[in-house]
């Protein structure tokens, strides 16, 4: 080896060291994944040399066979990796080898149980990457050379995994580069050609450039060692050129796992082939677990984009709106210019078709999914429901489409469980039911029981409940589905439509004439707290129960706007009452207005609790209630 200058011992930022110890510790199981992982580096390297070299034809430096080469050494018990991509300088290696760049890691990090079987879990959502090597290694060394640079300013990285790496500059004459891996005692089996070739079979076969191993030449005794021969062993095509029936489900499993740079499976992928007006490829994945960035704003988004299956970039943000922003996978254009740029992505007409009609591709393989796995479906929801709640806001086109994606809780369900869909709820709707109900609030437990629901559960009405921050604003953006509107049942003057009886209506009309008196009583005692008193038809058990104004903000949206510091306006709810309820009855025979008005003001309070809001005065609340108990107990 040449001369080492500049020689220093950096510590790994303390992310890589938990990260380090978890991949050690909890990934015993699945070893080999090390290969497929410095692959996937090795090929994103060359993918970037190679459009580099579009403008800068000299980094190729006379050497534009791009491959991979492995190779190892049975008896030095090492595994060596060989690229002639772009390379690292000095200060890549450092970066790139010895921090993680992607935002909200120390927070995730923060999620380790120090329980080897959990914390595996976690790991596939971060991802393994490069120091995955130290699950076979105790010691990795690096060499490399950035494409451009002089032969003099090569580096060598070297660390064994522990807290520490030695950085210092080498001479290098080639670009890219060599990866040494000295494998751990146990771990010699990989110094073996036979495996490394299953491997790379199983793993690396959709990576599209050659990955060569030297060819098993018998020695001769006496003879001279032969030059090695090298042999390419995967298919070394881009995997999706070729047609759909000829791709496995495991090739593009795999594939999967180096685009994504995912550990897991995917749920579901979309292959397609556009000929035309436009021409292009697309591959589009769902992955099966939410990546632990999902909600981190810097989080890498968007596909791969190639052009003439040429790699121009990653992270292509104008192919898909933001709430599809988990959908990972290629697209190859035969259109654009392969000097586009993310600024000419921006506004060129092409890419707004392209974004439509993959949106639709998406939006689609979601609904098959929906139909014909339900049960991946749930799974889907659960990682990705409150993104593809951001839906309608964003994609006004798509509404309806993405509506009946959408799953909530409803009080057909007992668990909370979000897995109704708009057509199963459609579908068993009441005959005469025109509308669709719901209700929103904090949480499950809140709204399952409250008042609100009375009446639909006397009439055997499905009412859907909504509980995610999101949902009162995303059922501020859609007005219907299927021709029936969303009607909240918290809101207005309930009216039940078809589903009430003329009869019910009569009735209900006497009835409110009747406490036309009492209706005013109450508006003095509780004067200024409500909009409204009227008699209600909500109820069959509570005695009474607020009701937000047609116009007004719900609870939830109130909420949310007063936590982010906003004036929000001032609205009065109403209050409705349970003529039927004894207590409205003793209410309405009371004789002293001073007890009047504290029942009153308590069955506000209550109907106030009930709907999970806090109450302006608990101390008065608590002070009329025990007033009154006192009163009882004599
Ligand atoms: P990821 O591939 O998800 O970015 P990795 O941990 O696998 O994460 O790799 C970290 C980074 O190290 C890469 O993004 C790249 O910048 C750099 N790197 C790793 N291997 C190579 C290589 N063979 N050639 C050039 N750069 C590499
Ligand atoms: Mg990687």
């Amino acid at each position: 080896m040449s001369v080492e200058t500049q020689k220093e011992t950096l510590g790994f930022q303390t992310e890589v060291k938990q990260l380090l110890h978890l991949m050690i510790h909890s990934l015993y199981s699945n070893k080999e994944i090390f290969l497929r992982e410095l692959i996937s580096n090795a090929s994103d390297a060359v993918d970037k040399l190679r459009f580099e070299a579009l403008a800068k034809p000299e980094l190729l430096e006379g050497g534009a066979e791009l491959k991979i080469r492995v190779s190892f050494d049975k008896d030095a018990k090492t595994v060596t990796l060989e690229d002639n991509g772009i390379g690292m300088s000095r200060e890549d290696a450092v970066t790139h080898l010895g921090t993680i760049a992607k935002s909200g890691t120390a927070d995730f990090m923060k999620h380790l149980s120090g329980d080897q079987k959990k914390d595996s879990h976690l790991i596939g959502q971060f991802g393994v990457g490069f120091y995955s090597a130290f699950i076979v290694a105790d010691k990795v060394d690096v060499f490399s050379r950035r494409a451009g640079l002089a032969a003099s300013e090569g580096v060598h990285w070297s660390s064994k995994g522990e807290g520490e790496f030695e950085i210092s500059t080498v001479e290098k004459a080639d670009r890219g580069t060599r990866i040494v891996l000295h494998l751990k005692s146990a771990e010699d089996e990989f110094a073996d050609g036979w495996r490394l070739r299953n491997i790379i079979k199983k793993y690396s076969d959709h990576i599209a450039l050659p990955i060569e191993l030297p060819k098993e030449v018998a020695a001769v005794e006496g003879e001279e060692q032969p030059a090695v021969e090298w042999e390419t062993v995967n298919r070394a095509s881009a995997l999706w050129t070729r047609p759909r029936t000829e791709v496995k489900d495991e090739e593009y499993q795999e594939f999967y796992k180096h685009v994504a740079h995912d550990f897991e499976n995917p749920l579901s992928w979309s292959h397609n082939k556009v000929e035309g007006k436009l021409e292009y490829t697309s591959l589009l994945y769902v992955p099966t677990r939410a990546p632990f960035d999902l909600y981190q704003r810097e989080a890498p988004k968007g596909l791969k984009l190639y052009v003439q299956r040429v790699f121009v970039m990653d992270q292509a943000e104008s192919f898909l709106p933001l709430y599809l922003r988990f959908i990972k996978g290629v697209v190859d254009s035969n259109d654009l210019s392969l000097n586009v740029s993310r600024e000419i992505l921006q506004k060129d007409p092409i890419i707004d078709s392209m974004k439509s009609a993959l949106t639709k591709r998406v939006l689609d393989m979601l609904e098959k999914l929906a139909k014909n796995e339900p049960e991946q479906y749930k799974g889907f929801w659960k990682n990705f429901g409150q993104v593809m709640k951001e839906g309608p806001a964003e994609d006004f086109a798509n509404k309806e489409k993405i509506a009946g994606l959408l799953r909530f809780a409803s009080t057909q369900g007992d668990d909370g469980e979000q897995v109704v869909g708009l057509v199963d709820y459609l579908a068993r709707a009441k005959e005469g039911q025109d509308k669709i109900y719901y209700l929103t609030g904090e949480t499950y437990a809140q709204v399952k029981n409250s008042p609100h629901l009375e009446v639909f559960r006397k009439k055997g009405i499905e009412v859907l409940l909504l509980t995610d921050r999101i949902d009162e604003w995303l059922m501020s953006y859609l007005n219907d589905f299927d021709g029936k509107s969303f009607v909240d049942v918290a809101r207005g003057d309930l009216d039940l439509g078809n589903l009430d009886s003329e009869e019910d209506k009569k009735a209900a009309e006497e009835v409110a004439k009747s406490k036309e008196g009492l209706v005013e009583r109450l508006k003095t005692a509780l004067g200024d707290s409500v909009a409204e008193v009227r008699v209600s038809h909500r109820l069959t058990d509570s005695p009474a129960i607020l009701a937000i104004g047609e116009q007004d903000l719900g609870l939830q949206m109130r909420q949310i706007l007063e936590a982010s510091g906003q004036k929000v306006p001032d609205s009065k709810p109403i209050f409705e009452f349970n003529p039927a309820h004894p207590l409205i009855e003793k209410l309405d025979n009371e004789q002293s207005d001073e007890r009047f008005g504290d029942l009153s003001h308590i069955l506000f309070d209550q109907a106030a609790l009930a709907a999970g809001d806090s109450l302006k005065d608990p101390a008065a609340y608590v002070r009329r209630l025990n007033k009154l108990l006192v009163e009882l107990s004599v």
